[in-house]
């Protein structure tokens, strides 16, 4: 594992939204061990306690939680708000929560299609535009990094609602990136391949699933939360500071048609 930057981000203050486990748990973690102060977003108070006591502590003050559903109008313009209150200020929000639920399409039920757009779609608007608005009223030069998906591209069959909302934030994300290019504030993306988080776990921890998954990534093998964190990371730091409206794609070659790897079709 590469050791983190030390101090990196000393100073910062940052908000990551479903920060309660997996790639948000991960990203929170990286943020800190470089020296930010961690706003914590996720629907459940202990669980994000749980998370606070494995970050560093750093100068800036308590990590504060911010408990509040990411597709809720009133809970994210009081999140949005107390964690600027509680650290002083923002300089990054990372949108990550997001979820799926499968189900043939001609079966989908518009409950389910709707709850996955309102988390994944309407729960990157609303922290965007609450967060936005204090940057311009401050004149705060901040970035945002929505986490995206391979399936921003990828078709995902039986995951229509899935496959519509990451479409959707990489329009979001480019749209924003045009409309504050010019106020200084830079929005990107990282569009994840198969990553071991507990949302993963039944075929993580099973040897022939394992195998059957790994055998369609070019890498051959899955992603880790924290080489999800290293590219979110990236997009927030002084690393980057000329690169907006892009999606990176941290896939281990995903997204590179591994069917081509061996010539078949000349
Ligand atoms: P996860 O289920 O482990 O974590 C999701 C987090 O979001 C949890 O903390 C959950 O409590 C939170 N959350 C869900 N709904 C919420 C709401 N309404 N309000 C506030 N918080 C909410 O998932 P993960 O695998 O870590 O995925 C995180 C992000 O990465 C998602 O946007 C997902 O689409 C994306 N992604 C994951 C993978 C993967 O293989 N794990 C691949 C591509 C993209």
């Amino acid at each position: 594992m590469p050791a983190p930057y030390k101090d990196r981000f000393a100073g910062k203050k940052v908000l990551v939204t479903g920060a309660s486990q997996g790639i948000g748990e991960a990203t929170a973690l990286r943020f800190a061990e470089e020296g930010a102060q961690v706003a914590l977003n996720g629907r459940k108070e202990d669980k994000l306690i749980a998370v606070r006591e494995k970050l560093p502590k750093v100068s800036g003050g308590e990590h504060p939680i911010a408990t509040g559903d990411i597709s809720k109008e009133d809970d994210v313009k009081r999140l949005v708000a107390d964690s600027i209150k509680a650290m002083g200020g923002l300089d990054v929000l990372v949108c990550n929560a997001g979820y799926q639920i499968p189900s043939p399409s001609e079966d989908i039920k518009l409950e389910d299609f709707e709850g996955v757009m309102a988390v994944n779609v309407t729960g990157v608007m609303l922290p965007c535009r609450e967060v936005l608005r204090y940057w311009l009223e401050n004149g705060i030069k901040g970035s945002i990094i929505v986490n995206s998906s391979v399936h921003q591209i990828i078709p995902k069959p039986h995951y229509l609602g899935y496959s519509a909302s990451k479409g959707a934030v990489g329009n979001i994300v480019r749209t924003l990136a045009l409309e504050y290019a010019g106020r200084g504030i830079r929005v990107n993306a990282v569009a994840p391949g198969a990553i071991v988080t507990p949302i993963n776990m039944s075929w993580v921890n099973d040897p022939k699933q394992y195998k059957a998954v790994s055998s369609h990534i070019p890498m051959k093998r899955p992603g880790e939360g924290r080489e999800i964190a290293d590219a979110i990371t990236f997009l927030a730091a002084e690393d980057s500071t000329y690169i907006t409206g892009q999606t990176l794609y941290v896939d281990g070659g995903l997204t590179l048609y591994g069917d081509f790897e061996n010539n078949w079709s000349s």
